[in-house]
This record gives structure tokens, sequence and C-alpha cells, in this order.
């Protein structure tokens, strides 16, 4: 087959999917900000993500926050065509989670509090986690985000895992690890690098090695949030420079989540929105939660800033009963209506989709019922 009998074909079954499904488009009048974690690490063509994006915005995404590797061509190919829909579109790249690379030295890896490294011995499978102490560290993720940031094809970039490890772990999470984390334990403190206990004894004089119990110490704590703080707030300035947008996928909170169990005191972060990841299922919460943390983020970073309310969709609502694995949990299409409206009410801005592929058509209905009752 030739490839353009191959990209007709292509667009007739695209035509046909389309004019299928029964979800129709919004009204182009909303100004209700709709974004959409989207996953591209696959390398999709250009006939794919064209047809994917203008089906997300007929849908009502405004704005894709999309995910696909470190090679800036694909953020540059798949931003055109979104900018081509009239979408926002961002990149989003993990900052402190990074795989084995020859550009990073085993030593930039974090420590726990046993003394092992998440290079070789992460507490949770494929957990590598680099120590935000390191100057190599900095230098890497300002690297690798101004290589993207640079592309006139994306408006930003969306910080993700930009926090230490979880010294605590969501609960509906605690049965698949078969861990129950009623406190911080050392294998899952991090970091305790020669420079975090160095850096951390200069400044307050306190040799956190010889602390029966790390967790009741305030200043230790402290210096782990301003480490991730220093971190995103340079990598805001590098970004602003730019005339760029900078934002970050967070933990909800950020008090009552987001510091206690990953360290990010989010609400110091000079950064121009905030995604929370208020994924109640993990939190075995249900959507009167997710309102609760929507008005706790908004009260802690004001009302200058937007907050868009990550909401968790269950892929497969009619399995979700036998389901065991809580990544595959989330919200049933009978519920977006309620966690849009509590994000809503508390003072988000908008909300973002996790994922848009996670979306069953009757997500997509209920999505729409709720925006439209919102008008
Ligand atoms: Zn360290």
């Amino acid at each position: 087959m030739s490839t353009i009998k191959i990209i007709n074909t292509f667009f007739a079954i695209c035509f046909l999917l389309s004019a299928c499904n029964s979800v129709q488009p919004i009204s182009k009048s909303t100004t209700f900000p709709i974004y959409a974690w989207n996953r591209g690490f696959n390398n999709p063509s250009e006939e794919i993500l064209q047809a994917r994006f203008l089906d997300l915005k007929n849908k009502g995404v405004t704005g894709i926050i999309y995910s696909a590797g470190k090679n800036p061509q694909r953020y540059k190919r798949a931003g055109y065509i979104a900018k081509e829909l009239g979408l926002s579109f961002y990149a989003l790249l993990p900052a402190m989670m990074q795989h084995k690379s020859s550009k990073l030295d085993q030593q930039l890896y974090m420590v726990n509090g046993l003394g092992q490294s998440t290079y070789n011995k992460p507490s949770f499978p494929n957990n590598h986690f680099v120590c935000p102490s390191r100057p190599a560290v900095y230098t890497y993720l300002e690297d690798m985000y101004a290589k993207i940031v640079d592309l006139p094809e994306v408006d930003g970039i969306q910080l993700d895992v930009i926090r230490f490890p979880d010294v605590i772990l969501a609960p509906a999470l605690w049965e698949k690890y078969h861990l129950t984390m009623d406190k911080e334990y050392p294998k899952y403190d991090y970091c305790y690098c020669e420079q975090c206990t160095l850096d951390f004894k200069e400044a307050t004089g306190i040799d956190i090695k010889t602390v029966e119990d790390p967790s009741a110490l305030a200043e230790w704590k402290q210096f782990r949030y301003d480490l991730i703080t220093n971190i995103v707030n340079k990598l805001a300035a590098m970004v602003h420079a730019k005339n760029k947008k900078i934002t970050a996928a967070v933990f909800p909170g950020p008090h009552s989540v987001a510091k206690m169990i990953v360290r990010q005191e989010w609400d110091k972060w000079e950064i121009d929105a905030f995604f929370p990841m208020n994924y109640n299922d993990f939190y075995l919460e249900d959507t009167a939660w997710i309102g609760a943390v929507c008005k706790e983020a908004v009260e802690a970073v004001g009302d200058s800033r937007p907050i868009h309310s990550g909401l968790f969709i269950c892929p497969d609502p009619a399995n979700k009963a036998n389901e065991k694995d809580p990544e595959y949990f989330g919200l049933m299409p009978e519920e977006l209506g309620a966690a849009v409206q509590a994000s809503m009410n508390n003072g988000a801005t908008g909300i973002c989709l996790f994922t848009s592929g996670r979306m069953t058509t009757a997500h997509w209905d209920a999505l729409q019922v709720a925006i439209k009752k919102g008008q």
C-alpha cells in the first residue's frame, strides 16, 4: 500500500471513529480550562497526534500536558500540532527521578537513612532519585528543561516528580507493596548522602546521623523542603527569563499531604500554576476530599496563581470493583461531575485529567454535563 493510501485510510478511520462518538463539541464560548495529561512515549505520527488533539479539543480540552521523554524534537512536533489547533501546550518531564545515565554519576543519587543509594537499591522498583544538594544535578536539569523551553512550539514546561521519594506512601498503595507506613522509616527517608549531611551540619550544627529520631526534627524537614524549593525557583528564573511558563504536578495540599509524604512545600514555589494530583482513591477518600484539598491549595497559594485540580480517572469502570492495583482505580463516570464541582466550588481555576487516554465515552459525557452546569 502506498503512503498516500495509508494516510487516506487513516483519515477515513478517524472520520468513522469521530462520527461514531456520541460526544458533541463543548461550546467554543467556554473559558473553563480543561487540561489533559497525555503520553507520547511511543512517538506517535503527526497524523495520529493531529487526530488525537483535535478529538480532545472537540471534547472541551483547552491544554495538553505532554509527556514523551527527553528528545526535544518530540515536543516540537506535538507542540506545533497543538498550537495550530489553538491548544496550550506544556512539556512534562520528571525532575528528581532520573534513570541511570552516562551523564549522571552514581554519586549524585539520593541515599536513605540506612545508607542505601537509589542508584542500585531504590526503596521502590525503578525509583532512582538524584540528590537536590548536588550542583551537577541542577545543571543537568537546567540543560534538559532549557532545550525544550527554548522551542517556540511549547508554552512552557511542567515539572513532574519534583520531590523526595515517598517517605510515607499513599494509604491505598500499602497493600500493593505489603507495607504499613504509620511513620517515617529510615529505608524510605532521604537524603543522607555526604553532601546533604555536611550541608545540614554547617547550617544548623546538627549531625543528623547521630539523631535518634530524625523525623522529629523540624530543621531537618525544613532543610529538605528548601532543597526542592531552591531548585524549583532557580528553574523558574531560567524559564521566566526566556518568557515562558513553568508549572508543576504536585501532591495534594501542600500542608495535609505534599509536605508530609514527599517534602514539597510548594506554596513557596515561584511558578505560574499548580496542578495538584488530587487522586482521591490513593488516599481512600471521596470527591468531597477533592474539594477540601482544592480549598487548602487556594488558601496556601493565594488567588493570584491558578490551581488546576488533577483528577484521577478510572480507565475501566466496569471492572473497578475487581481491580486489585490502585493504579487502575480512579473516578467513575458518575463521580466525575461531583469531582469537577467540588474543585470549582473550592476555588480551583480549572481541572486536569489523568489521563485523557483513561477517559471513557461515559466520562466525557459526564464532563460535558458538569461544565454546562458550571456555566
Ligand atoms: Zn543528598
